[in-house]
């Protein structure tokens, strides 16, 4: 096996650094999983993350085999149809993934674009087109912006508009709240902000969200059979049974200390972190950043993706590098998963090390 893979002091968004406890779950023999042994695990998990983002009464947790994207696309076929218009703020790459999916399928999609400055207040709704639903990415990881979910989620609830949050970078590090942020349709998965493997891709339907299910085209993504057969706690096909395993343990370590916990730990790293290179040539690339992620642009002209190669083959600290026009002038780094105060220690000596040589 060839050891370079396994890097020691990981940064990206998605994998993230897992917890010890969860680590070894993930070596020990997967059980068989048509019994009842497995069905509680999953009516439990589905109970536990009910609870966790608040959701209303009467709301279901689909549990897809799937990365993220998956998802993403099986929410498009399963609410929407050809008739319907849907609005996606096309913020960076996950915001125009979602326009991709409705190309794909067919459904009409309305597009816009906000100015970055205005990204997370309440003008974002001034600039929502009529529409059956809107698509929004709660954290664009592309960029590291956090959209700010109250004002954009009571504007959909007065105009009807029903409200999906693709939640999978902020999950556990900024609040979610589907009650209080009125989100119809959450959008979660297994290796970012629930620090898992990547593997599982999770779908909370509200009440009325649910009333959107439709007929899919699509066997494996069809929405209705994973509702019914979750009812037992069962899923239609095999599910990543280890990565089921570690989910229920990472959501009862959650509900032990509650999410709230979570989102103070992760604010307290940022914080930290951002404060420790304010004398860097580095300022953040978003005025609305989240607690999971920081983006930076490089000031002194070094080439960002040079710094990212860098720190990871000079310094074995692995960052995200960022794609199309501001490959050579942003990074990303995140503080999702079990990020310790050691850590961001270790990240900010490399940089240090990185722009004494490079200034
Ligand atoms: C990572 C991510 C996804 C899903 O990407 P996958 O490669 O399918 O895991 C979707 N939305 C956001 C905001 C993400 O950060």
């Amino acid at each position: 096996m060839k050891e370079e893979l396994f890097h020691k002091h990981l940064f990206t968004p998605g994998p993230v650094k897992m917890s010890p406890e969860i680590l070894q779950l993930g070596a020990r023999q997967p059980p068989y999983f048509r019994n009842k042994y497995f069905s509680q695990l999953v009516l439990d998990s589905e109970a536990k993350m009910l609870d966790l983002v608040n959701a209303p009464e009467g709301s279901r947790v689909i549990f897809l085999t799937a990365s993220g994207t998956g998802a993403m696309e099986a929410v498009v076929m399963n609410l929407f149809t050809t008739s319907q218009t849907v609005a996606v703020i096309d913020g960076g790459t996950f915001g125009r993934r979602f326009v991709d999916i409705c190309l794909t399928h067919h459904i009409p999609v309305k597009a816009f674009k906000v100015d970055r400055d205005t990204l997370s207040d309440g003008r974002v709704s001034a600039k929502v087109p009529p529409a059956d639903a809107l698509l929004i990415n709660g954290h664009e990881t592309s960029v590291g912006h956090l959209y700010d979910l109250n004002c954009v989620g009571a504007f959909c609830k007065e105009n009807k508009i029903l409200h999906v949050v693709d939640a999978i970078s902020m999950f556990g590090t900024d609040v979610i709240d589907m009650q209080s942020q009125c989100i119809d349709t959450l959008i979660l998965s297994s290796h970012k902000g629930l620090a898992l493997p990547p593997g599982l891709a999770f779908v909370v339907l509200s009440p009325e969200a649910l009333s959107f299910i439709g007929k899919p085209q699509s066997f494996y993504f069809d929405f209705a059979r994973h509702l019914k057969d979750g009812e037992r706690g069962q899923t239609p096909f095999t599910p990543a049974v280890s990565i089921m395993i570690q989910l229920h343990a990472r959501l009862e370590q959650l509900m032990d200390g509650g999410l709230a916990r979570e989102w103070n730990r992760a604010a307290h790293i940022a914080a930290y972190f951002r404060s420790r290179i304010m004398d860097l040539p580095l300022e953040p690339y978003s005025n609305h950043m989240p607690n999971a992620m920081t983006a930076l642009r490089v000031t002194n002209g070094v080439s960002a993706l040079r710094l990212v190669e860098e720190l990871e083959t000079v310094h074995h600290c692995v960052v995200a590098p960022n794609g199309g026009d501001l490959k050579d002038t942003v990074f990303r780094v995140s503080h999702m998963g079990d990020m310790t105060v050691g850590d961001v220690d270790t990240l900010v000596h490399a940089l240090r090390c990185f722009f004494e040589e490079n200034k």
